[in-house]
């Protein structure tokens, strides 16, 4: 039985918007008589301050054993003059690598009564609902060699992008069944016009298809990608792509909801194990103010209870109720101009009741 949580605060708006978090958390497990077995640990600055490591052996050991982990934010001013590392940043990717969290999975939606908040016209952004999967532990953020060379002339700098038919196999799975699950398109982006590894991805993803019959594969240019989130957005359902491609494309689906504080992600391995975070960073403009707005971090833990906790009811309620907090009217300072807003410590309050509505309990 998978049960095991691991919440790591973090640093800036972190520990806030997991309070708000785990006050759902707790209030699902007393209402549903769930069996978790939950544990806080220190990580990034927080941690750096108490033992000199962003990611201290105790808490990796633990997040080894945890089912889910629920993970803040990192970062911020204070700790940015350190070795890179002893940085705060170096938690989040000594996780993902020790824990081999190789599927990102961040959801870009729109509710339509916040689409005044979006760049974008709302005639071209209401409705959006798209999924990205960006492969996350290869590709050239990982590839070797790498470095700067100064003592050739000229100086020079490099890096290697290689992924291999296994890691690109594994990926395209978790976005086909992902679609699957969804209204079954599936969209595969790279650069197979100018790279060898992307031709190379296209023809591995084109493969596999046969074996999701039911799912539409498309391939599109990473480029072309970027302007037509931009131009057609609700062309897409699911988005699957390399660490490089993923990570800008990502962030430019976040960019069209007009809120980051509303999006989660989910990263997974081989076996179920996830961590869940927020999209957005530390925020240390407004941490300490109570003016974070934690429902990013709400929703991830929602993916948790979907992907590691095997508890789709839980999941299903959480996200409900959000979309109905949404359209009862609540907003927190970064969903509104208004000048009355609910603060980060009074969005759980108003968020319980509507779960325990919307619960059969
Ligand atoms: P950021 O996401 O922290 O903040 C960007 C802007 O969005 C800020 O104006 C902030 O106030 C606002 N914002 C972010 N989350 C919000 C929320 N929940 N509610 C309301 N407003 C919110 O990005 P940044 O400013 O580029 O980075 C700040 C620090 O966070 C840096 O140290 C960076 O390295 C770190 N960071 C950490 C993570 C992570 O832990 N996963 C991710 C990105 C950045």
């Amino acid at each position: 039985m998978n049960n095991k949580i691991l919440i790591l605060p973090g640093d800036g708006i972190g520990p806030e918007v997991t309070s708000s978090a785990m006050e759902i958390l707790r209030f699902v497990k007393d209402l549903y008589s769930l069996d978790l077995d939950i544990e806080i640990h220190d990580v990034g600055g927080a941690a750096y301050d108490k033992t000199g490591y962003p990611l201290p052996d105790k808490t990796l050991e633990i997040a080894r054993k945890s089912d889910a982990i629920l993970f803040g934010a990192v970062g911020g001013p204070e700790w940015e003059d350190l070795d890179w590392d002893k940085r705060p940043e170096q938690a989040l990717l000594g996780l993902r690598k020790e824990l081999g969290l190789f599927a990102n999975l961040r959801p870009a939606f729109l509710f339509n009564e916040l689409s005044s908040a979006s760049p974008i016209k709302e005639e071209i952004i209401n409705d959006l609902d798209i999924l990205i999967v960006r492969e996350l532990t290869g590709g050239i953020y990982f590839g070797e060699p790498r470095g700067i060379d100064t003592s050739s002339n000229p100086p020079h700098a490099f890096n290697t992008m290689i992924y291999d038919e296994k890691e690109i196999e594994r990926i395209g799975r978790v976005a086909f069944e992902s679609a699957q699950k969804r209204n079954k398109k599936l969209c595969s982006v790279e650069k197979a016009n100018v790279l060898e590894v992307s031709k190379f991805w296209r023809e591995i993803i084109t493969n596999l298809s046969k074996d999701y019959p039911d799912v539409e594969l498309t391939h599109q240019l990473a480029d072309n990608t970027a302007m037509q989130l931009v131009l057609d957005p609700n062309q897409f359902d699911v988005i699957v792509s390399s660490n490089l491609f993923g990570d800008i494309l990502s962030d430019i689906a976040a960019t069209l909801t007009g809120s980051i504080g509303m999006l989660p992600s989910a990263s997974l391995n081989t076996s179920s194990q996830g961590m869940y975070e927020p999209c957005h960073g530390s925020a240390p403009d407004i941490a300490g103010k109570n003016l974070a707005n934690p429902l990013a971090m709400i929703l991830s833990l929602a993916m948790a209870f979907r992907y590691s906790l095997e508890n789709h009811q839980v999941a299903n309620i959480i996200e409900e109720s959000v979309k109905e907090f949404i359209s009862r009217g609540f907003r927190t300072k970064d969903l509104t101009e208004d000048t009355s807003f609910l603060e980060t410590g009074e969005v759980a309050s108003e968020l319980i009741p509507i779960i325990k509505e919307k619960s059969d309990v």
